[in-house]
């Protein structure tokens, strides 16, 4: 409640009551609200300030006619993100709800995931099981699946700060009595807990397509028959595109099995060259009770040369991703 005084207020939001500061970002805040006209019920609101702030403006207080910063998001790209999510319908994909912008804003309103990003659950247990790890990464995979065989769409982004998760079960620490018909906007605190089992951590969904690009389009797909006059560089160009989903993907799975990612170093000029190279370890003693199906799957994807990395397909019908990999130990 107090947290809520601290909220700002923005303009042509007046339908939204924000109840929560859920992300933040360079330039732009993601808020939990709910809608006072009752709806849509709980959503998310991605608020992206149009120009860059003036030191002594402060925060929060940019008046919606002063442009005195320049432009930090493209009128274009945010409408490609838009325009982008627009056309997804998955349910491991964050739905975009509406789109609206003032002078100084845009406001993406967004499926709520009241669990948050994938992140802090990684921090939180420090690493995965290979079941929750695996639990995980399937619905990430089906998600990719449908963005690179269905649409033709690459996110480009794809990192555990834009995997958001809808908990499969809620654990109130306070606020135990129910809520009564006055308590309408209390709201629970407590914790998502997320467990192998039943519901394993929820359901996952991808978030923020800030970076991603159409490669091809339903209505630019060219009709049977002249597909065969594509050329080679295009045809290359829309596998590689797709495979840095795929690398992307192998960083979160690696990161989720162990609980630190793949490459790092605190110089920028030698983690780029570790990348280039692929010059990573299934470091000891963290990777040692980890099974060689799930090394193996990570090595399929942690590949350098694009054309032989694995890609969704090949992904989804591993062994270990199917579930008919003997438990082995990879110690020993
Ligand atoms: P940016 O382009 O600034 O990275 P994102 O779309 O990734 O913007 O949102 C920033 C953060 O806000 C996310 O990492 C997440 O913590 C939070 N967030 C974004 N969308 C949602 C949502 N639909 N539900 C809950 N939290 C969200
Ligand atoms: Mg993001």
């Amino acid at each position: 409640k107090a947290n809520r005084e601290k909220l700002p207020r923005y303009p042509g939001l007046d339908r939204w009551i924000l109840t929560q500061k859920m992300g933040d970002g360079a330039f732009s805040n993601v808020y939990r609200a709910r809608d006072s006209q009752g709806v849509y019920g709980e959503v998310a609101i991605k608020v992206v300030r149009k120009y860059e702030l003036n030191a002594s403006q402060g925060d929060k207080h940019l008046h919606p006619d002063v442009k005195k910063g320049n432009k930090v998001v493209e009128r274009a790209n945010i409408l490609k993100e838009v325009s982008i999510m627009r056309r997804l319908d998955h349910p491991n994909i964050v739905k975009l709800i509406d789109f609206t912008e003032e002078k100084a804003y845009y406001y993406l309103i967004l499926e709520l995931c009241p669990g948050g990003e994938l992140f802090h659950q990684i921090v939180r247990l420090t690493y995965f099981s290979e079941d929750l790890s695996r639990h995980v990464i399937t619905q990430v995979a089906e998600a990719l699946k449908y963005l690179h065989d269905e649409k033709g769409i690459v996110h480009r982004d794809i990192k555990p700060e834009n995997l958001l998760f809808y908990p499969s079960q809620f654990i109130p620490t306070k606020n135990l009595k129910p809520k009564g018909p006055d308590d309408e906007d209390k709201v629970d605190e407590g914790e998502f807990i997320p467990g192998v089992g039943a519901g394993g951590i929820g359901q996952i969904k991808i978030a923020d397509f800030g970076l991603s690009k159409i490669i091809w389009e339903d209505t630019t797909v060219t009709p049977c028959g002249t597909v065969g006059y594509t050329a080679p560089e295009i045809v290359k160009d829309e596998r590689y595109s797709k495979s840095v989903d795929m690398w992307a993907l192998g960083c979160v799975l690696y990161t989720l099995l162990c609980g630190f990612p793949p490459f790092y170093d605190e110089s920028i000029s030698v983690l780029t060259e570790k990348v280039a190279r692929g010059q990573y370890t299934f470091l000891s003693p963290w990777w040692d009770d980890i099974s060689k199906s799930a090394q193996d799957l990570v090595s399929h994807l942690l590949t350098v040369d694009p054309e032989k990395r694995y890609d969704i397909n090949q992904f989804l019908a591993h062994p270990w991703i199917r579930g008919t990999t003997e438990p082995t130990k990879a110690a020993n």
